[in-house]
C-alpha cells in the first residue's frame, strides 16, 4: 500500500499484539484498517460512538485515495474538545489519520474508555505534534 497523501511512498506496517497499523515514515500518517480503532479504543462501544459522531468538514483540505481500492475518502470530523479531520473509504477499508491526528484520538479514547495498551503503546510511537507544550 503506499501513503496516500505523499506520492508513491510505501506504507510501513508495525505490528503489536494483534494490530497491525500501516504508517509513512516520510509523513507520519497513520492507515488503520477496518477494525482496529475498536481495538485502540480497547472497547468497541467507544469506538463506534466515536465513528458516528462526525461533523461535516470544512473545505481546504486535499482529497485522499484509499490506499486499498484507489476511491476518494470521505473527510469527518471527529467531535471531542479536539477534533481531528479522518479521511475514511466510504468501501469500508478504514481510516486515514494525518500526522499528530492519531494521538489526539487515543488520547480522546483514554478520556472516554480507559484506551487499551495497544493505544498507549501508539502513543510513545506517534506522539502528538503538541505545539503548545501542554502539560500532558
Ligand atoms: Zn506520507
Ligand atoms: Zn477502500
Amino acid at each position: 500500500m503506499d501513503c496516500p497523501h505523499c506520492d508513491a511512498e510505501p506504507l510501513v506496517a508495525l505490528e503489536y499484539e494483534r494490530v497491525e497499523v500501516d504508517y509513512c515514515a516520510k509523513c507520519r500518517g497513520v492507515w488503520l484498517d477496518a477494525g482496529e480503532l475498536e481495538l485502540l479504543y480497547g472497547d468497541a462501544n467507544a469506538a463506534r460512538d466515536f465513528l458516528e459522531s462526525r461533523n461535516p468538514v470544512p473545505r481546504g483540505e486535499k482529497p485522499r485515495r484509499c490506499p486499498e481500492c484507489g476511491a476518494r475518502m470521505v473527510k469527518e470530523a471527529t467531535e471531542g474538545d479536539r477534533p481531528v479531520t479522518v479521511d475514511r473509504c466510504t468501501k469500508g477499508h478504514g481510516l486515514w489519520l494525518d500526522r499528530g491526528e492519531l494521538a489526539t484520538v487515543l488520547q480522546q479514547a483514554e478520556h472516554e474508555s480507559h484506551g487499551s495498551e495497544v493505544g498507549r503503546f501508539l502513543r510513545e510511537v506517534f506522539p502528538g505534534t503538541n505545539k503548545t507544550g501542554a502539560s500532558e
